[in-house]
């Protein structure tokens, strides 16, 4: 869950706005597929995915990274699940379920703010990620860096939501929010806070996989592209995206894919069968071409994960 954060510098986030209604569910008798995708991500900004703890670097008390048992920063694969679910919902008909800011008004009547999650949902994103009453049938590893070179870096200071005037203003159209929030590029020097933040020094790598099973074309090409792996925009992980951390660029490393069966009866794959010859870039640029309205948040997505301030 991504909390407003108040910034420092103007205009560094935008949002690409919602779109309701109920088309792009799934037909329970398409063919499905199952297979794994394994990633390098290539990091172009320090990246920051704390602990929950505190530590004494230099002297400091520092936020911490969080780590493996062998010590390494990771990314956690719930992380790199929540990057994907927000673009895959940002490009899909599920603003009804998005777990967004919303205004609510409280068994006093009195109007409040707050996150609400997905129920039971039959939307692209929920019949492939999950929601309360439906599994993932996608799993992301952690993904673990392959080196340990880390740095402090003076971080913005995050807020909780406190001011419901401000943040009316920000978020919200009337009482219809604005859309999911994405952050451009930027020089991190030019975006200093006071949060002694140790982080991932920009130039690492981290490796991970992401297996799939039972998911149709369709659920194929929205992952592919909400991984980044037609190379039109950078992902953003981790903490501090308003000081411009967590700008990673994927690699595909190996992509299989196999028949198994169809959304409601999946069935084992043939050990003996061979790959299909699908390939992950063709699969991301495909999504959402024949719809218009898909395409214009598209285009407002890579406008904003491209852009430079
Ligand atoms: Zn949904």
């Amino acid at each position: 869950m991504e909390y407003p954060t108040w910034n420092n510098t103007a205009g560094n986030y935008d949002f690409v706005p919602l779109l309701d209604g109920n088309r792009g569910g799934v037909n329970e008798n398409s063919p499905v597929y199952e297979g794994k995708i394994n990633l390098k991500l290539h990091s172009e900004s320090p990246v920051y995915v704390g602990s929950g703890q505190e530590t004494m670097i230099d002297g400091r008390l520092c936020r911490a990274l969080i780590r493996n048992a062998d010590g390494f920063p990771i990314l956690p694969g719930s992380s790199i699940k929540g990057v994907v679910r927000t673009i895959a919902q940002s490009v899909s008909y599920s603003g009804s379920c998005a777990e967004l800011l919303r205004i609510y008004t409280d068994n006093r009547g009195k109007e409040k703010l707050g996150y609400f999650s997905n129920t039971d949902c039959k939307c692209l994103v929920c019949t492939m990620l999950g929601c309360m009453g439906t599994s993932s049938r996608v799993y992301f590893s952690d993904f673990k860096a392959t080196g340990s070179d880390t740095e402090i870096i003076n971080a913005l200071k995050p807020f909780s939501v406190s001011d419901s005037y401000t943040i009316k203003q920000k978020y919200f159209i009337q009482d219809k929010p604005k859309g999911f929030k994405f952050y451009p590029m930027g020089d991190v020097r030019n975006a200093l806070g006071s949060v002694p933040t140790e982080c991932v020094k920009a130039g690492t790598t981290f490796i991970g996989e992401v297996v799939y099973k039972g998911i149709t074309e369709r659920h194929l090409e929205i992952l592919c592209f909400s991984l980044g792996l037609d190379g039109s925009f950078p992902l953003r992980v981790g903490g501090n995206k308003p000081g411009f951390f967590g700008v990673v660029r994927p690699e595909i490393l190996s992509f299989t894919c196999y028949s198994s069966g169809s959304y409601k009866n999946l069935k084992i794959h043939d050990l003996s069968e061979e790959s299909k010859q699908m390939d992950p870039v063709k699969l991301a640029s495909e999504y959402g071409k024949n719809d218009s309205d898909v395409c214009r948040n598209i285009d407002k997505l890579r406008d904003i994960l491209n852009r430079k301030v």
